[in-house]
């Protein structure tokens, strides 16, 4: 199965795809994750991702290109792959369309988690990671045994650089400006899938399950 996952930063998309990830053996292919790594090398790439990262705004389609289509063609990724956080724009998604066809892997489905816009703040300020499990949690949803079990074990929860509000305000303007209009290529292209992400991680994720095999 081939999915893109759509939707604002703290819709869940992370969440849910390393759930799916867990359960059905596909890879969560995070563009996110990948250019966090790449932070933490210390490359000179790092270090201008870095500065684009804390400012909110996108690392260039190119540079975007260049990554997916490497990860892409990795063994795992044959069988199918979940992409949470690309494509980001339309140049994005057009380059993805080709990449999928030059590899002949069309995509099954993009699913848009939507979440109430006010929630969303919430999910972003409250974020953390262990830093012992990479587990995400969120000091105001998580079950509290779930966020001791974590420190209690000498972890620390870690809260991501661009989880400020600042950085925050400025992603959601981005995702607004630059993302949002994908909701309606994919639509157009028969593609689409909402899911309402507002609830328990399990409740969305039943729904997640539900479109993607709906079809
Ligand atoms: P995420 O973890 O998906 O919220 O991504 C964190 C940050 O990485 C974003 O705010 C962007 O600065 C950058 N980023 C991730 N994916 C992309 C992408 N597809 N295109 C451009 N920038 C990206």
């Amino acid at each position: 199965m081939r999915i893109v996952l759509l939707g604002a930063p703290g819709s869940g998309k992370g969440t849910q795809a390393q759930k799916l990830m867990a359960e059905r053996n596909l890879p969560q292919i995070s563009t996110g994750d990948m250019l966090r790594a790449a932070v933490d090398a210390g490359s000179r790439f790092g270090q201008q991702a870095k500065a684009i990262m804390e400012a909110g705004q996108l690392v260039s389609d190119d540079i975007m290109l260049g990554i997916i289509s490497e990860r892409l063609s990795e063994p795992d990724a044959k069988d199918g792959f979940i992409l949470d956080g690309f494509p980001r724009t339309e140049q994005q998604a057009l380059d993805l369309a080709d990449l999928l066809d030059q590899l002949d892997q069309p995509l099954d489905t993009a699913v848009l988690m939507d979440v109430d816009f006010d929630i969303l703040m919430k999910r972003l300020t409250g974020r953390r990671t262990c830093s012992l499990t990479g587990k995400l949690l969120n000091i105001y949803f998580s079950p509290q045994e779930e966020l001791d079990e974590c420190t209690n074990a000498g972890g620390e929860l870690v809260q991501r650089e661009d989880d400020n509000e600042a950085t925050i305000k400025s992603r959601l303007d981005v995702y607004r400006e630059q993302t949002e209009p994908l909701i309606d290529y994919y639509r157009k292209r028969g593609k689409l899938q909402v899911v309402d992400a507002d609830g328990t991680i399990d409740d969305v994720y039943a729904r997640f399950l539900g479109a993607i095999t709906s079809n």
